[in-house]
């Protein structure tokens, strides 16, 4: 083989410092790029923008974009357009989000690209089964993922990844992520007994959570997603409120009760200015295993419609399937196994609709801005 599979880091780099800012620098020296990566043909990066910048830059990434495409061995170029929200010393999120800031190194998830939060109004209908063949899929579209399993009531994580042990400690007395499928994993249940995070409250809930994004050395990631507790109450508002979220999915399953749920769920994160990135409708429909037909039990379309109805992406169905919950207690998620298989197809489907909406909300957030 005379040619190389995969473009060398030189030329990415020499691309991107030929690519000249509005202020005269050069991208590739003007310390705005994060989360560079290159896998399977695939490169992906985010560039720190100020909020007045956004029409600015965007001709600038589609020219990057391009100019990357354009190498050999180059698949597919996805750049995003990244702001971030100024947090107070409490951890909450103060005012409109000030994109003027770059992030600063006290800043413990510095190097994640986007948080994005995984929420259900309720318990019990797919949210980490959801979060985790998400995060595969995100996983097999080239991108570096970490899931913070946030759930603390129900933490499922471990089983779903099959982790076992307790997490090791790193350099700074702090916790080194699990590795399971190429994904970085922190889970509550590594770290307590169940039952002793039951009976915390809002504020205990909080803090450990603050303390497992900001103890854990998550390293350069692309996305972290959060596996949040299921429901709408105070601890998950805070939750919502107190982390720095490039946006938040809402997975619901077709019945009505669970669309009420859902509301609730989207309600809760606008009222915090968290762009909502779409619904996944779990369980969408139900594939027999003897038959191989497809049953509507729940209906059909609900999410979709209360997606449209409430002005957010409909980022896709998720069948309910033998496959995917014998998988899930096995602790051999279904994407990790067959990632072109259909339900792989499906998840990585889902997950290019998630990232195309993210960059939209990204740079809709930059224009609202003040
Ligand atoms: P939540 O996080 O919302 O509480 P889980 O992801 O733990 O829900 O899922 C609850 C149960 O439903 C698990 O046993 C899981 O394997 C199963 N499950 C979730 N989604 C599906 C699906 N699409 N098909 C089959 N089983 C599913």
């Amino acid at each position: 083989m005379s040619q190389s599979e995969h473009p060398v880091e030189d030329d990415v780099q020499s691309i991107l410092d030929e690519v000249i800012l509005p202020d005269g620098t050069a991208l590739g020296t003007s310390g705005r790029i994060s989360g560079l990566t290159f896998a399977g043909g695939r490169i992906s990066l985010s560039v720190q923008i100020d909020a007045a910048e956004a029409d600015a830059f965007i001709p600038i990434r589609d020219e990057v974009e391009a100019r990357l495409r354009g190498l050999s061995g180059v698949t597919s170029v996805f750049a995003v357009l990244t702001s971030e929200r100024k947090m107070s010393e409490n951890g909450s999120v103060s005012g409109p989000p000030d994109l003027a800031k770059p992030v600063t190194r006290a800043d413990p998830l510095a190097e994640v690209g986007h948080v994005i939060a995984v929420a259900s109004g309720k318990g019990g209908v797919g949210k980490s089964t959801t979060t985790v063949n998400l995060g595969l899929a995100l996983r097999a579209l080239g991108l570096k993922v970490g899931i913070l399993d946030a759930d603390i009531y129900g933490p499922s994580l471990p089983t779903l990844l099959g982790l076992h042990g307790k997490p090791a400690m790193g350099e700074g007395r702090k916790l080194k992520p699990m590795r399971a499928f190429g994904l970085e994993a922190m889970s509550m249940g590594l770290l307590v007994e169940p039952e002793t995070a039951m009976v915390w409250r809002g504020p205990m809930v909080m803090s450990a959570i603050t303390q497992m994004m900001a103890d854990v050395e998550w390293g350069k990631l692309d996305i972290l997603l959060v596996d949040m507790p299921p429901g709408t109450g105070d601890a998950q508002l805070a939750l919502a409120q107190g982390t720095r979220l490039a946006g938040a999915v809402i997975v619901s399953t077709p019945q009505d009760l669970s669309l009420i749920d859902a509301r609730r769920g989207i309600a809760m994160f606008r009222k915090v200015d968290v762009p909502i990135l779409g619904i996944i409708e779990n369980m969408s429909h139900f594939v027999c295993p003897d038959c191989g037909g497809s049953h509507a039990i729940f209906g059909q379309g609900g999410a979709r419609a209360e997606a449209a109805r409430l002005g957010v992406p409909y980022l896709g169905g998720i069948p309910l399937t033998m496959d995917l919950r014998v998988a899930s207690d096995a602790g051999q998620p279904v994407t990790a196994r067959d990632p072109e298989g259909p339900l792989g197809q499906i998840f990585q489907q889902i997950a290019r609709a998630l990232l195309g909406g993210l960059e939209e909300a990204r740079v809709d957030s930059s224009r609202r801005a003040p």
